[in-house]
């Protein structure tokens, strides 16, 4: 068992840490002396995620507990956010990483396909912001961050609903930096390039190599490299950064 970093001992959810960059995000925040609240909306992934916090638990130290709940309906996000506190006494961290795509050109769109990346990706980041935010104000201290893309900053054909639903997580975000500063909650946005996961998994290895040739650093990140920069987002020493976009993109953007 790893001895954690911190002194003071905080509690954490990570939306979506059943795999990919949320999985990566519960591990640093777990490894840094977090308790963790691990979620998913798929009742068939609980096996999977009670065996993770078991791991986490052992590996080190900490308390783990799983929460099934789909971020995008407003009471099921309220569970969540009452697990934590109920299991662990506070909710300190809020990583808003649970995501979906469903890509497809605008004209072609099916409106289902629209209002469901809507409905998770910005609506969960709200309903998980908001049942989040009363208990960090009573507090009086917080750490918020939201998985964006910099598909949200600069637009990508074929995601009108992912690049929306992105593009209005920065929205929340600096909207609600401005609402939690004087609390002592900071609310910031990660915005990552194309990151290894099994959400681009998904394409074709021509489309993988074409992507990779328009990034400076020529390849895609990995998981871990996100959740290192939430791991300092989600800090007490990153105390004066709120309502920032931060791109962890390899240069892509440039
Ligand atoms: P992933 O591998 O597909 O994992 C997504 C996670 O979200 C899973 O744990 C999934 O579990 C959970 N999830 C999906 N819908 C949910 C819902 N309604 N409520 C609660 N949990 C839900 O995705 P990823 O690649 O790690 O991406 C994580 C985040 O980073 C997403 O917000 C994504 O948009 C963003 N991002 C990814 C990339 C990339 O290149 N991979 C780039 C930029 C931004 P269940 O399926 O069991 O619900």
């Amino acid at each position: 068992m790893r001895v954690a970093e911190q002194t003071t001992k905080r509690n954490a959810i990570v939306t979506g840490s059943s795999r990919g960059i949320g999985a990566a995000i519960a591990r640093e925040l777990a490894e840094k002396g977090y308790n963790i609240c691990l979620n998913c909306s798929s009742k068939s992934g609980l096996e999977h995620l009670e065996h993770f916090a078991s791991e986490l638990e052992d590996a080190y130290g900490i308390k783990a507990i799983c929460c099934v709940a789909n971020v995008a309906d407003a009471p099921s996000a309220q569970n969540l956010i009452d697990c934590c506190v109920s299991a662990f006494g506070s909710v300190d961290v809020l990583v808003n990483n649970a995501g979906i795509t469903k890509d497809g050109l605008a004209a072609r769109m099916k409106e289902e396909d629209f209002d469901a990346v809507i409905s998770v990706n910005l609506k969960g980041t709200f309903n998980c912001c908001k049942a989040a935010a009363s208990k960090m104000m009573k507090q009086r201290y917080g750490r918020i961050i939201n998985m964006s893309s910099v598909v949200g900053v600069a637009g990508n054909a074929g995601q009108v609903n992912y690049a929306a639903s992105k593009a209005g997580v920065i929205g929340i975000t600096k909207s609600l930096a401005k609402e939690l500063a004087a609390r002592n909650i900071t609310v910031n946005a990660v915005a990552p390039g194309f990151i290894a996961t099994d959400m681009t998994d998904a394409l074709s290895e021509t489309q993988k190599a074409a992507i990779s040739d328009r990034i400076a650093a020529k390849r895609f990140g990995e998981a871990q490299e996100v959740a290192a920069l939430v791991g300092f987002l989600a800090s007490e020493k990153a105390a004066y950064i709120t309502g920032q976009v931060i791109c962890i993109d390899g240069g892509m953007a440039l």
